[in-house]
């Protein structure tokens, strides 16, 4: 437990300056996507980082450098659950900095520099932070807790204060870097460029903190983040919601009140997990006030209810308490916590051990008439990879999967990828396996990604979704989300 790790972000600029301005054009047409936000794996344990600032000077506009850096860390700690605390004090960022094994001192510095720390900057790059931890698992795979940030700002840029859109005379804004790099900070890294956060890998006239990058943070460090309504009931993503196994623990709070949604009068919260591999769970909730009522139902990529995976229980546990303990198979669940009684409100706590029952997800597989195999996955995130032992079709791999659509159902299907191009399918099925009146394919979402996007409504009936890429045999990792876009 002792390995340490490194790791360095920058964000660029200029390199594109046209660019932007198309950017925020995109950005009038495009409503962002929930949980666009992409993390490092790595964070603070205890939800808070002390930083000492003591930056020399000030910018031309007049701000000094500590007053928007300063301001920067209370814009952070003030929208999400994560707190920058502050030391008026200078402390060198590249202490300890230099050389392959510069792990860092532990404690947090902030100022101009040549280098990053010895190393040139790389062209068009307005600042690095450099984080640094005591990894969670001796291989170093499940990411670090960080003990240490630093962040250097590139001296060899002309740098002001100001806000709104950039200018166009290469002036470097220190503000809006500031903020973004010390989201780096936190754990969070770029989102695409289609995304309006100021985690853009780019500099843009974005200035200030998005919903974003607030719901980055708290899938961190906060209570988890509310996924979109549905059926006028939040659905609340909890923090450790992906459970992959062996064996996940999950404890965690909350309260039925009177704004909370009903069902026939009783009050419920719903919390979304999903369960890698199938699993053997047991989950209790508990109260001192309520007489719970647990709910675990599995949810399809379309939002419905998939009967043959619904567990509810009043009693099982001690007292008036609930438990579930069943067998599940992988996939999309919500949990949720409920009372027994009519409108009863009052604190509860939920505890789920999970563990894993099969590494391979027990999915109905055959081989289709075109000879590819089709797997049959109702879920709503699937994560899956291209391999050169896949079906070949038109020259690239591909992998598909069929679910069904109950009751008409407007869809969104994200394919994303950081290994390969990403092609895109959505085909309607006949029975006997021939392809219906509806083909829909994408390659690129925007201008600026590799991604695949298609949006649809689809009438009920059986789909087929094929997961390829743009360019010949291209293998590598892949992540299909499916959303159901409200009206
Ligand atoms: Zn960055």
């Amino acid at each position: 437990m002792n390995s340490r790790q490194e790791f360095r972000i920058s964000w660029r600029t200029k390199e594109s300056l046209i660019k932007y301005a198309t950017i925020s054009l995109l950005l009038l047409f495009w409503a962002p996507t929930n949980h666009a936000f992409e993390l490092t794996g790595n964070f603070w344990e205890f939800a808070q980082a002390t930083f000492h600032v003591d930056i020399n000077g000030a910018s031309p506009s007049g701000t000094t450098w500590n007053e928007a850096f300063i301001r920067s860390m209370d814009a952070w700690t003030d929208a999400t659950d994560f707190e920058f605390l502050l030391v008026n004090e200078f402390l060198d960022p590249c202490i300890d900095r230099g050389g392959p094994s510069g792990f860092g001192d532990d404690t947090t510095g902030v100022d101009f520099t040549d280098t990053v720390c010895g190393t040139e900057f790389n062209e068009n790059v307005l600042a690095v932070t450099l984080t640094a931890g005591v990894c969670l698992n001796p291989e170093c795979t499940g990411g670090f807790n960080i003990t240490d940030a630093d962040i250097v700002f590139n001296n060899n840029e002309t740098w002001d204060v100001y806000g709104g859109p950039l200018r166009f005379d290469n002036t470097a804004e220190f503000e809006r870097t500031a903020l973004h790099e010390l989201g780096h900070v936190l754990g969070m890294t770029h989102v695409s460029a289609d995304i309006e956060a100021i985690m853009q890998p780019f500099t843009s006239e974005i200035d200030s903190l998005q919903a974003d990058d607030i719901a980055g943070a708290n899938f961190i460090y906060g209570g988890g983040a509310t996924l979109s309504t549905i059926y006028g009931i939040d659905v609340s993503l909890p923090r450790n919601s992906e459970l992959s196994g062996p064996a996940d623990t999950v404890n965690f709070s909350g309260a039925l009140a009177n704004t909370d949604a009903d069902l026939d009068g009783r009050l419920l919260d719903i919390y979304q997990f999903t369960f890698v591999n199938d699993s053997t769970v047991d989950i209790q909730l508990s109260s001192n006030t309520i007489d719970t009522f647990l709910y675990l139902v599995r949810v399809s990529s379309t939002q419905d209810i998939i009967d043959a995976f619904t567990f509810v229980d009043d009693d099982s546990g001690p007292g008036r308490n609930s438990r579930i303990t069943t067998n599940i198979q992988a996939g999309t669940y919500w949990l949720g916590a409920s009372s027994a009684g009519v409108g009863e409100v009052g604190d509860y706590a939920v505890s789920m051990v999970a563990s894993t029952s099969s590494t391979t997800p027990s999915f109905e597989i055959f081989q289709s008439i075109y000879d590819a195999e089709v797997q049959i996955n109702p879920n709503p995130q699937i994560r899956g990879s291209l391999s050169s032992t896949d079906f070949l079709f038109a020259k690239s791999f591909l992998d598909l999967y069929q679910f069904d659509v109950v009751n008409t159902t407007n869809l969104q299907f994200d394919l994303s990828s950081s290994q390969l191009d990403t092609y895109l399918l959505v085909v309607e099925i006949l029975p006997d396996q021939s392809l219906g009146s509806l083909v829909l394919e994408n390659d690129d979402r925007s201008a600026f990604s590799f991604d695949s996007r298609i949006q649809q409504l689809l009438p009920p009936g059986t789909y087929w979704i094929g997961v390829s890429s743009s360019f010949e045999e291209e293998t590598g990792d892949y992540s299909l989300d499916i959303t159901v876009v409200l009206p």
